[in-house]
């Protein structure tokens, strides 16, 4: 048996074989064919073969997901009938003798530069096309897998060298086990996207993930971050026990999953959810969210090719606002840059892009981006509980700055006689230290704050949140994380404003004591989180996790703030 050690990324224990997810590289090498009529043929077969490739896909976008995914498709299928291009194709292999791997990413480059040089979101989305067309026929006539996922067909546990939001969408969730990456953190999008679906994971492995044999058996333990590889029997069944004990928790505090979380001496606390899509948002519900503490709204925007409308995005978004009802929904506006990009927007080149023109910033940017998703979001909050929330707001110029787009949007909306929400709460997002050390002037502009953890800690500590080198660092237990969290919620309050926390942390059973104790209005977690939180805050008495709070913030480490809330709290050593 051998064991590897990397950063618990996502609670839980998984056994099951190895599937090594590798993205395929494709190899293009120029050669001189002697047969030019043979190699067309080559190369109309596998046209045929893509064809029928995109059709399935295509009927597939429409059955389930938006009309604009499925049209991407068949604005593919139509590309390969194109004279212009497919002639060009034919004509270098004629010319040139050329094979027609060579042929096909030649002239499919020629086209894509020229798309690209006209500076234009449309064009430049059209090139994305063309490469999504040939990478597709350079698959089919390199025989390379399509999918990275081809051969996934028993639950395992998926091994990369980190994943990255596209890569996920790309998973059949339901033969996933848990995850296990090379590189990443606990706030990376694997581990958020494997809380989320309640699965473990364990990330930072380094290399020795990649090197683990397709098929072999490994224990992933998610909450301490172990992996054990060809374990033996023994080791097996304890952790098999462990499972089944967890269940039993789980049992228990789905029994109560509906009911509120109101403290030993009576104090009601929210427990809301985060969600990135609509699927989420009805797992929430069913695991007894009282709201939507985050939305992240770049579900509509990744993986595609253009930006969606107004229309979608307010489907989309009133489709979710439907079903809280009176439930409050905080919709956090677009969030790309850093490490999410959108293959159709100019983005900046930029040496350090989570430093750089991310979030709010990038919406300031692209006005018009920015103004359709809040008229798509005021209109689908008309008759619902509506919260719109600013993310990586960092002065309080910003935040007026948003609201003067906002109320350009409600002027023009009134305009065109849509109704819209106009009882929308306006707040941001705390998560740059700026934003914590001000809080006392930002409280001014806003209806309300959520504190955002897992960016406040990268921030505050000068540590990637997505590299596993820092992870220590990057940690929300550590003192001066902490302490800009009570400087938020004190200033907040003493204005009468609420404060929320949809950062990792809020769901770290040893936090939720010194949350409590430092007054935190809301915690929202991953919908699997919701009961256990509820479960946790069941068995405090807010009173007491007062001083507890108090005397955590005097220490000096994450590992001593754990170890104080575990020796204190019985209630927070609740193995889940
Ligand atoms: C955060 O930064 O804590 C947060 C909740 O936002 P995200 O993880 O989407 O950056
Ligand atoms: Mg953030």
């Amino acid at each position: 048996m051998k064991q590897l050690q990397g950063i618990a990324a996502s609670r839980g224990v998984g056994i099951g074989p190895v599937f090594q997810f590798r993205r395929a590289e494709l190899k293009i090498e120029s050669v001189c064919v002697d047969d030019v009529t043979k190699e067309l043929d080559r190369f109309q077969s596998a046209i045929e073969v893509a064809r029928q490739q995109i059709q399935e896909v295509y009927n597939k976008a429409k059955q389930e997901s938006s009309s604009a995914q499925a049209e991407i498709f068949s604005a593919q299928l139509l590309m390969l009938d194109d004279p212009e291009f497919m002639g060009q194709i034919r004509d270098f292999i004629q010319e040139n003798n050329a094979n027609a791997e060579s042929a096909l990413s030649k002239v499919s480059q020629s086209f894509t530069d020229m798309l690209r040089a006209m500076d234009n979101e449309y064009f430049a989305a059209r090139a994305l096309d063309i490469q999504d067309v040939t990478n597709r026929l350079l698959r089919v006539l390199l025989g390379v897998a399509e999918s990275p996922t081809e051969g996934l067909l028993q639950p395992s546990v998926i091994c990369a060298d980190d994943l990255t939001p596209s890569d996920t969408t790309l998973l059949d969730k339901r033969l996933v086990i848990g995850f296990c990456t090379a590189f990443g953190s606990a706030t990376s999008h694997t581990a958020i996207l494997a809380r989320g679906l309640g699965l473990p994971a364990v990330s930072g492995v380094g290399k020795a993930a990649l090197d683990m044999a397709n098929g072999a058996l490994i224990i992933l333990d998610g909450n301490n971050g172990t992996v054990y590889i060809d374990p033996e029997e023994s080791l097996v069944t304890t952790f098999q026990k462990r499972m089944d004990a967890v269940a039993v928790v789980r049992k228990e505090a789905f029994k109560h999953a509906h009911e509120p979380a109101i403290t030993l001496d009576g104090k009601r606390f929210e427990v809301s959810s985060n969600i990135g899509n609509v699927e989420g948002a009805r797992k929430a519900l069913e695991n007894g969210a009282e709201g939507v503490g985050l939305l992240r709204t770049e579900f509509l925007y990744l993986e595609r090719q253009s930006l969606p409308s107004e229309e979608e995005q307010y489907q989309a978004y009133k489709q979710i606002l439907d079903l809280y009802k009176e439930k409050p929904v905080i919709l956090r506006t677009l969030d790309v840059g850093g490490d999410k990009e959108l293959p159709y927007l100019e983005m900046p080149e930029e040496m350090n892009p989570f430093l750089g023109q991310r979030a709010i910033r990038l919406c300031f940017a692209h006005p018009e981006l920015f103004k359709t998703q809040l008229k798509a979001a005021l209109r689908a909050g008309e008759g619902n509980n509506l919260w719109v929330m600013f993310p990586m707001v960092a002065a309080a110029g910003e935040v007026r700055q948003a609201r003067q787009v906002l109320n350009e949007c409600i002027a023009e909306l009134k305009a065109a006689g849509q109704s819209y929400a106009d009882t929308a709460r306006i707040g941001i997002m705390v998560e740059i230290p700026s934003a914590a050390v001000n809080a006392d002037q930002l409280s001014k502009e806003v209806d309300f704050f959520s504190i955002g953890t897992n960016d406040l800690s990268q921030y505050t500590m000068a540590a990637d949140r997505t590299n596993s080198l820092v992870a220590d660092l990057s940690n929300a237990f550590h003192p001066a994380v902490l302490r800009l969290i009570r400087q938020t919620i004190q200033s907040a309050h003493a204005r009468g404003k609420w404060v929320g926390m949809c950062g990792e942390l809020a769901g770290e059973p040893l936090a939720i004591p010194v949350l409590i104790g430092l007054g935190l209005d809301e915690f929202s977690v991953n919908p699997p989180m919701v009961p256990f939180v509820k479960q946790i805050i069941r068995g405090l008495n807010a009173e007491e996790m007062k001083s507890i709070a108090q005397e955590a913030l005097e220490l000096e480490s994450p590992e001593e703030i754990k170890a104080l809330v575990k020796e204190r709290v019985a209630v927070a050593n609740i193995e889940i």
